[in-house]
């Protein structure tokens, strides 16, 4: 199910970018790095990846009774704000993004952006603000 990530089928992104801010691991998926290269395509603008993958033990996981889309490798949180943001969502939406996070109020503004499937008590697509 886990194919190994090839990073030069994605151009515009390098690994480092997604590393885990607390272990340095990177474990993103490679069906959702697919994804996301078709949308930076679309996009045709850079996308400053503010979040990528994040390992269960980062605070931002380990607080939540179980681990969220980054850690699954399955979620980023793109630097962006205002018409690009919009424009950015509605790409996210046709590529087949399933959940959206939009964050747009004062600074460290960005779009969460992941591709879980529907489950029980996680109704999909669906959008959210923080
Ligand atoms: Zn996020």
């Amino acid at each position: 199910m886990n194919r190994a990530l090839d990073w030069r089928r994605y151009p515009n992104f390098q690994p480092q970018e997604f590393a885990c801010r607390h272990t340095g691991r990177v474990r993103m998926d490679a069906d959702f790095m697919d994804r996301l290269q078709a949308l930076r395509s679309a996009f045709a603008r850079p996308m400053l990846i503010s979040s990528g993958y994040r390992d269960p033990t980062h605070p931002l996981e380990a607080i939540k009774s179980q681990p969220g889309s980054h850690a699954s490798g399955r979620a980023v949180d793109v630097s962006v704000r205002g018409a690009e943001a919009l424009q950015l969502i509605a790409l996210a939406v046709q590529h087949g993004f399933t959940g959206i996070g939009v964050q747009q109020k004062g600074s460290g503004r960005f779009i969460h952006l992941d591709d879980l499937s529907a489950q029980a008590q996680q109704p999909r697509p669906t959008i959210w603000s923080y």
